[in-house]
């Protein structure tokens, strides 16, 4: 087994990822790169930068992930999408990404430009019309893991929910190894989501997560997107809309729940929408694994006169078989062989029947 995206949302310990997005200044950048910084110490199994509509834009996001790729220890899965794209240009992109070292692409075909996400989407008359395409041409161009966006609540061009899943069945038939959704707030549309698939087709299907921290800001997100927030969520929110402190410990305390129940119910992992900002998804985070509050406190702790990411020594570990593996993701075991890590964040038992090496590893 390796240690692709799809392995590891397959391994039997969740995988936790965090998305952030193209900072449009360099003072914002720096604050990317911080943020950036402290994700890297727990070990994610892979981060994103998502992809805008404008070509600025879009060559940030692909720099943003070169450079992660080849200047932190993180696995950088980039983000691609069709908007005003001919079939040459999406080709380009692959193409940089790889010679990046980025073999891991999310496969999309992109939201209208111009920030209206309601409004009609035209492909480019060199382009592709959807997603599926998309995939197909990155797995015909190399050795690339592609990965596509599902949507829990039904995508607004979308008739039906089944239609979402046809269309999910299709892409993974064009190649896609894994998909990972919009931002969930009720744990039972992922759920429906995710087993409507399952009885088709092998797909790990990762929830997409963010802690409200702005209700304003993610209401309006939620409005664009075309999935309204739950009414159970606006009732505890919206009434802490201009408490911050108390809006982000609510924030915290909903993501929490969500995670714990998606996991409890199998979901592979949790994607963490973080804006840039990870301390809110780090608690939440820290809240889920169990770990001492001291374990993360290290990652809120980055100096804020970090101008990049650090490369920390990615952890090892040797299984029973002699195989020396790199160990990532939020993992309290082995995925390969089972033993429970060593240091103090992992403390439990390791499943049963598994081989039992102690490691090195020390995800904080
Ligand atoms: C995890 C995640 C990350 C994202 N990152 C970005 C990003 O970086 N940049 C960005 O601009 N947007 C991003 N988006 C938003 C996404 O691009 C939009 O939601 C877009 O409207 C749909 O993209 P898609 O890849 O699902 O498209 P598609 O799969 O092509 O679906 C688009 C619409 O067409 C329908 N459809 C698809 N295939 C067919 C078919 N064969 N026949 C008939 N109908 C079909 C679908 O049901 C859907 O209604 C992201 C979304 C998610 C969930």
């Amino acid at each position: 087994m390796s240690g692709t995206i799809p392995d590891l949302l397959r391994a039997p310990i969740p995988a936790f990822s965090f998305e952030f997005f193209p900072p449009k200044s360099d003072a914002a950048e720096d604050q990317l790169w911080e943020a950036v910084r402290r994700v890297e110490q727990v070990r994610p199994a892979f981060v994103s930068v998502t992809y805008g509509a404008g070509g600025s834009t879009q060559d940030r996001t692909v720099r943003i992930t070169e450079r992660i790729s080849q200047e932190t220890q993180l696995v950088a899965l980039g983000h691609l999408t069709c908007v005003n794209a001919s079939v040459a240009d999406l080709r380009a992109v692959i193409g940089q990404y790889a010679a990046a070292g980025v073999h891991d692409i999310l496969a999309l075909r992109g939201d209208p430009p111009g920030g209206d996400l309601q409004a009609a989407w035209h492909a480019h008359p060199d382009g592709l019309v959807y997603a599926e395409e998309l995939v197909a041409l990155i797995t015909e161009l190399g050795d690339f893991t592609v990965g596509v966006a599902a949507f829990p609540d039904v995508h607004p061009e979308s008739p039906t929910a089944a239609h979402d899943i046809d269309v999910l069945v299709r892409k993974a038939d064009a190649g896609a190894s894994f998909a990972v959704t919009q931002m969930v707030f009720d744990a039972d549309t992922y759920l429906r989501l995710r087993d409507a698939v399952a009885a088709r087709r092998d797909l790990p299907i990762t929830p997409g997560l963010m802690p409200v921290t702005n209700y304003r800001q993610i209401a309006r997100m939620a409005e664009l997107m075309g999935t309204p927030l739950p009414e159970a969520v606006i009732a505890r929110v919206q009434p802490l809309a201009d408490d911050g402190p108390a809006l982000r410990a609510e924030g915290v305390a909903i993501a929490t729940e969500l995670g714990e129940r998606m996991l409890a119910e199998g979901a592979p992992g949790l994607h963490f929408i973080t804006m840039n900002r990870s301390t809110a998804t780090l608690e939440v985070l820290r809240n889920l694994t169990g770990q001492e509050p001291g374990d993360l406190l290290e990652g809120f702790a980055a100096p804020s006169s970090s101008l990049g990411p650090v490369s920390a020594p990615r952890p090892t570990h040797r299984c029973p078989d002699g195989t020396l593996r790199q160990v990532t993701g939020g993992w309290r075991f082995c995925p390969w062989c089972g033993a429970a890590f060593g240091c103090s964040a992992h403390r439990s038992a390791p499943p049963a029947g598994a081989g039992g090496a102690v490691t090195t590893d020390e995800r904080a």
